[in-house]
Order: structure tokens, then C-alpha cells, then sequence
């Protein structure tokens, strides 16, 4: 299908990813199998990679959905839905997200304008870390409204919390109601107030159905969902599977007008007092990006934690020339 047959009947849905590494790579990949995108549109510095995944990802093509997968360039965002920004350096063991921002600022301040000068109605959807630095630098560069420019933020940390959550309650973390909000990094805040299962919070939901959550059991867990990123990297140097399955959900929510609930960054305007910082809380995500903030009732110590996070976020944006 050429650009104008595209743009003139109802197109496919499109969706461009900027930086075929590790995450790039596997969110088109899982765009593939679960098929929500018709064109995926691959675009790196480094070309002949771009070129290697396209290939291998066509190469399954008799086994997945069908779609078109190709290396391309910015001139094929001007069509896309969506573009996901996973261009940038990934950490190294040991490194803090904040350690990378100078680095991958400098991707962004190259890679946002190329996209804005194709498009100007496709969401952006930034998974690069820092996240929420990353995802400021790519509101205020791109000039677009900020509910179209969306971090994937802590929607991973989110899904660890509802993961190990449902471990230990013996529930699918699908079952699982509860929210990590705030910086996708260490200072992020994990709302235990409104964790729930099934609709109970989760002191009766032991008193009722059996198990224990005591206030060590807790900082574990919170600990564990802060920590998985340095874990994985020690392991096995990057991580990928669950972000790449993240990033299809919010492009899925995107691109099928969802309005779901999701854990993403997004600039905060007025919100529990809030501004000019981007950052993560329970977005409505449709169409539009993140077309409103939920609030929530948090206690006082969630409140203030939330705080500590935005004041983080905002020394990290601070630093940038933007
Ligand atoms: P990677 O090194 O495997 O891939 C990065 C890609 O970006 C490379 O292919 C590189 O060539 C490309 N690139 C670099 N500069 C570019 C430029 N100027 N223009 C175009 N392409 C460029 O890294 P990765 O493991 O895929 O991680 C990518 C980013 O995602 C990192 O910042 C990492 O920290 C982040 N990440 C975020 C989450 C999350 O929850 N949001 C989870 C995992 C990783």
C-alpha cells in the first residue's frame, strides 16, 4: 500500500519504532504476534540492525499475523499511529536511570525534531530511560500537546508489583488491583492503601481467604518491584520481554480508543498540586494519548512520597537545556 492510498481509504494501523535494540526489537515483535499493528516501521542509527530485525521478524511471518515490517526512516512516521522512542543507551550494571539522562537526552534532542518534522498527529510514546526526564525533553522538543506524549513510565514497575502480588496470594496478577505511581525509578511509590484482590484490600483479604502481610512483607516486595530492572541487568544485561508486552498494551489502548486505566507518565498539570513535571499516575489512554489523570485518595505518606518523586524528576529535568 503507497502513503496516499493510506491516508485516503481507512488505513492500517501503523506504528514506527525509533531504536531497534533490545526493546525496540521485541516490542515489534510482540506487536507481530498479537496484532495489533498492519505496518510496523523499524528506525535506528544504526541501519543494517534495523535491517537484521526486519528480516528475522518477517522471516516468522507464516506463523504470526500478517503485517509489513521494514526498515525504514522518519520520513515513515508521517502515517504512523504511533511512535515509540526506544532509541538511546540502555543502563549498564549498577547504573542509576538518572546516570543515563545527559546521554540519551542528547539522542532525544536529535531524534524528536526528525520525527515532529513528518508528523505532528501521531502519539509519541517514550520508553528511552530516564523516563520521566526523557519524557519531558520529548514534550517540550516535539511542541505537541502534552496528552500526546506518553512514558511508558510505571506501568512495568506496576505490572512487577501486581506479579509479585499475586504470587504470594496465589492469584493470577491479572486479579490483582494495585498501582506503583510516580518516577519509573528508585524513588517510585507503591500505593499499598488501594492495593486490592477481587475487591478486597488486602488486610481482609487475609483476614478472610488466609495469608499474611506484615510491614516487612512489604518493603520486601516494594523492594523487589524497585529493584527488578538492577537484577535482570546483573543477570542477563538488559531487560526487555515485559516492557516490549507493556508497550503493546498502552499501543493497544492507543490505537483501539481503549480509554484504559494504565500507570504511564505524563505531564502533571495542577494534579495533587503538581506541574511542569512528567511523571507517573493512572491515565485514561485513548485516541488522544493520556486523555486525564485519575486521582486517587492517597494517605498522607503516599502523598508526600509522590512529592519526593516529582522533586527527583524535576532536579533530573533541571539539568537538561531544553
Ligand atoms: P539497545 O542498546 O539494545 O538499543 C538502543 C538502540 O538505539 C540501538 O539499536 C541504537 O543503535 C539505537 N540508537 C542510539 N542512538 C540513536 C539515534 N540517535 N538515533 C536512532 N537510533 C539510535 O538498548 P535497549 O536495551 O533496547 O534499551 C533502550 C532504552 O530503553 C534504554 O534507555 C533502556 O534503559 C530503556 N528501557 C526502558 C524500560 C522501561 O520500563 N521504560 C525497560 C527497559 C529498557
Amino acid at each position: 500500500m503507497t502513503d496516499e492510498t493510506a491516508t485516503t481509504s481507512k488505513r492500517a494501523v501503523r506504528v514506527a519504532i525509533v531504536g531497534a535494540g533490545n526493546v525496540g526489537a521485541t516490542c515489534a515483535y510482540a506487536l507481530l504476534l498479537n496484532g495489533t499493528a498492519a505496518e510496523i516501521v523499524l528506525i535506528d542509527a544504526n541501519r543494517e540492525r534495523a535491517e537484521g530485525e526486519a528480516m528475522d521478524l518477517n522471516h516468522g511471518m507464516p506463523f504470526t499475523r500478517p503485517a509489513r515490517v521494514w526498515a525504514g526512516d522518519y520520513a515513515d512516521c508521517a502515517i504512523a499511529d504511533v511512535v515509540v522512542l526506544t532509541a538511546g543507551a540502555a543502563q549498564r550494571p549498577g547504573e542509576t536511570r538518572l546516570d543515563l539522562l545527559k546521554r540519551n537526552a542528547a539522542v532525544f534532542q536529535q531524534i524528536v525534531p526528525q520525527v515532529v518534522q513528518h508528523t505532528r498527529e501521531a502519539i509519541l510514546l517514550v520508553a528511552a530511560n530516564p523516563l520521566d526526564a526523557l519524557t519531558y525533553a520529548a514534550w517540550k522538543t516535539s511542541g505537541l500537546p502534552a496528552s500526546r506524549v506518553v512514558g511508558s513510565g510505571t506501568i512495568l514497575d506496576t505490572a512487577r508489583f501486581r506479579y509479585l502480588l499475586g504470587q504470594r496470594f496465589g492469584v493470577e496478577p491479572r486479579s490483582v488491583h494495585a498501582f506503583i505511581i510516580g518516577e519509573h525509578g528508585d524513588s517510585q511509590v507503591a500505593i499499598w492503601s488501594l492495593a486490592n484482590i477481587a475487591g478486597m484490600r488486602l488486610d481482609d483479604f487475609c483476614r478472610m481467604n488466609g495469608g499474611t502481610l506484615d510491614a516487612e512483607a512489604k518493603r520486601e516486595i516494594a523492594q523487589n518491584a524497585r529493584r527488578a530492572a538492577y537484577d535482570i541487568i546483573r543477570r542477563k544485561g538488559a531487560t526487555y520481554y515485559a516492557i516490549a508486552a507493556a508497550l503493546v498494551r498502552i499501543i493497544e489502548a492507543i490505537v483501539r480508543d481503549q480509554n484504559s486505566v494504565l500507570t504511564v507518565s505524563s505531564l502533571a498539570e495542577n494534579v495533587y498540586g503538581l506541574n511542569d513535571v512528567c511523571l507517573s499516575l493512572p491515565g485514561v489512554v485513548n485516541r488522544q494519548g493520556v486523555s486525564r489523570v485519575l486521582l486517587l485518595p492517597l494517605d498522607a505518606e503516599e502523598r508526600g512520597a509522590l512529592e519526593n518523586s516529582a522533586r527527583i524528576i524535576r532536579e533530573a529535568i533541571a539539568t537538561l537545556s531544553l
